[in-house]
C-alpha cells in the first residue's frame, strides 16, 4: 500500500534511486563494515519501551510509549498497557528519553562552499544528527551527488536517504559556476537532461530572469518534479503567480518590499527588510499569496542567524568538524564580525522579524519545512539541530516544530505516507533523545541513537569518524 502510494508521486527520472524510493528497507546483510560498525542495535524486531513520543503530527507529546519495529517498519505504537510485546522482540528500556521522526531536511546541502561534494562528512554528520531523508536544495556536483545518493542507499557508506536538486539556475549577472540558460528552450532542455539523470528538483537562483524561471518551472511540472527558489530577481508573489513550488531562506531573501524595484533585476533587499512591519497589509499580501498558491517556505534559521553578531555564534561540537582552513576562515569571520557590531543592517529587529515572518506564515496557513542550509560553521546535522531550537524560539510548540521538521519535509518530497510519522505502517526512521525535549529543545543535542530503517545508529561515532574533516571531503 506505501509502495503505491509513493510510487504515484515519483517519476521515471527516479529510477537511479529506486532502492531508496521505494520506500524497501536495508536488510542489514546488505550494508557494508563502513555502515555497521556505526550501528548499536540490528535487531529485525524490537521493541523500545518507556518512550515520552512526539509522533510528528504536531499532537502533543504521548507518555510511556512502546514502539515495535519490525523489518525496518513500524508494526504498533501505543501505551506501554495497550501494546502487548509478541514472542522474539528485543526489548530495549528507554525510560527518560523522547522519541521523534528522523529529520527530513529540504535545504541539506551535500557541498560546501569551495567544496563542490562532501561525499564523506556531509552524509556522516546528517545522520549523527538525524536526518534521515534530505533534498539537496542546488547541486555544485550533481553527477557526485546522484551516484553518492545511490551509493548509500546500496549500502556502501552511512547517511541519509538522499533526494538531490539539479545545478542551480541563475542569469547573465549570476554566481559563475552556475547553468544560465540562454533561452526557455535551452532552459526546457536542461529540466528534461536532469530529470531523466535521476534529479528530485530544481532549484532557481538570486539572479534567474523571469522567462528562464517560467520555463524551468513550466517544464519541471511536466515530469512531476518540483521547483523551489532562492531568490531576488523574482519577488516571492511573482514567483508564486508563476507557479513555483516552494520558497527558500524566508523573509530575508524577499524582494517584495523593495521600491520601485525594477522587473526582473536582483537589487539589495536589506534596507527594505529593516523597517518592514511584519504584522502590516504589505507583508501580509505577500503571506496571502503564497498561501493561495500553496507555495511551501523552507526556514533555514540556522545560516541566517549566522550572519548576526548578537546571536549564539559555532558551537564548539561543530567547529570540531571543520578542517584548519574552514577553522581558520570562522576565526576571521568572527573578528570582522565583532568589528561591524554596530551595523545598521543586521540588526536585532530584523531577526525577530525573520522569526515572526515565518510564524505568520504557519499561522495563515502556509507549509514550513527546515533545512540547515550548511556552509561556514552551520554544519549538516547539528545545524538541522539548530533549526530546532530557533524555531521554538521563533514561537512554535515542541511538537508543531517537530512536525515542521519531519512530516512537513516528507509530505513536501511526496513521502508523506512512508516517513515524518512515528505511527505503525511507517518507515522505522526516529530519533531516541536522552532528555525530555518538550522541557527544553536544546534536547535534540542529547541524540543518543539514531534508527534509520529499523537499525540503530551511535551519532557519536559517526561525528568522531568526520572530525576535521568538514571542508575537506
Ligand atoms: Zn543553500
Amino acid at each position: 500500500m506505501f509502495c503505491r502510494a509513493i510510487t504515484a508521486t515519483l517519476t521515471a527520472g527516479l529510477a537511479s534511486l529506486a532502492v531508496s524510493a521505494a520506500g524497501t528497507a536495508q536488510p542489514p546483510e546488505s550494508l557494508s563494515d563502513s555502515v555497521m560498525r556505526h550501528v548499536r542495535i540490528d535487531a529485525p524486531r524490537l521493541a523500545l519501551t518507556g518512550l515520552q513520543l512526539i509522533d510528528g503530527s504536531g499532537a502533543p507529546a504521548r507518555q510511556d510509549q512502546t514502539i515495535l519495529i519490525e523489518d525496518g517498519r513500524i508494526l504498533a505504537v501505543g501505551d506501554r498497557g495497550g501494546v502487548t510485546i509478541p514472542d522474539g522482540f528485543d526489548v530495549v528500556a528507554l525510560d527518560g528519553r523522547t522519541a521523534m521522526p528522523g529529520i527530513v531536511g529540504l535545504h541539506n546541502h551535500l557541498h560546501h562552499p569551495g567544496v563542490p561534494v562532501s561525499h564523506f562528512a556531509a552524509p556522516h554528520l546528517y545522520l549523527a544528527g538525524g536526518v534521515t531523508t534530505l533534498f539537496s536544495a542546488g547541486s555544485a556536483a550533481p553527477m557526485a551527488e546522484l551516484n553518492m545518493a545511490g551509493a548509500v542507499a546500496r549500502g556502501l557508506g552511512p547517511g541519509p536517504d538522499m533526494r538531490i536538486a539539479a545545478p542551480y539556475v541563475t542569469g547573465p549577472e549570476g554566481n559563475w559556476v552556475m547553468p544560465r540558460p540562454a533561452t526557455p528552450q535551452a532552459a526546457r532542455d536542461f529540466v528534461d537532461y536532469w530529470a531523466s539523470a535521476g534529479v528530485a528538483g530544481f532549484k532557481l537562483y538570486r539572479h534567474v530572469t523571469p522567462p528562464i524561471a517560467a520555463a524551468i518551472i513550466d517544464q519541471a511540472h511536466t515530469h512531476g518534479l518540483t521547483v523551489t527558489g532562492h531568490l531576488c530577481s523574482l519577488t516571492f508573489s511573482e514567483a508564486a503567480e508563476m507557479g513555483i513550488d516552494r520558497i527558500e531562506h524566508g523573509l530575508i531573501s524577499m524582494s517584495d518590499l523593495v521600491e520601485d524595484k525594477p522587473a526582473g533585476e536582483c537589487v539589495s533587499t536589506l534596507s527594505s527588510l529593516t523597517e518592514a512591519d511584519i504584522d502590516g497589509p504589505a507583508v501580509s499580501a505577500v503571506i496571502d499569496t503564497l498561501v493561495a498558491h500553496d507555495v511551501t517556505l523552507t526556514s533555514t534559521l540556522a545560516i541566517i542567524e549566522s550572519h548576526f553578531a548578537h546571536r549564539p555564534q559555532g558551537e564548539p561540537r561543530a567547529l570540531e568538524m571543520l578542517s584548519p582552513v574552514e577553522r581558520a576562515a570562522y576565526d576571521a569571520r568572527q573578528t570582522a564580525l565583532a568589528e561591524r557590531r554596530d551595523t545598521t543592517r543586521f540588526t536585532p529587529a530584523l531577526f525577530d522579524s525573520i522569526l515572526a515572518f515565518e510564524r505568520r506564515f504557519a499561522e495563515a496557513g502556509g507549509r514550513l519545512v527546515a533545512g540547515p542550509d550548511n556552509g561556514r560553521h552551520i554544519v549538516a546535522g547539528y545545524g538541522d539541530q539548530r533549526n530546532l531550537e530557533l524555531l521554538v524560539e521563533a514561537g512554535f510548540s515542541v511538537p508543531e516544530t517537530v512536525q515542521i521538521m519531519t512530516h512537513n519535509g516528507a509530505v513536501e518530497l511526496g513521502l508523506g505516507e512512508d516517513r515524518g510519522l512515528v505511527q505503525a505502517g511507517y518507515r522505522a526512521d526516529l530519533l531516541i533523545l536522552n532528555g525530555d525535549l518538550t522541557a527544553d529543545p536544546a534536547a535534540i543535542r542529547t541524540l543518543e541513537y539514531v534508527i534509520r530503517d529499523g537499525l540503530a545508529y551511535d551519532p557519536a561515532s559517526l561525528a568522531e569518524t568526520v572530525r576535521g574533516e568538514v571542508g575537506l571531503r
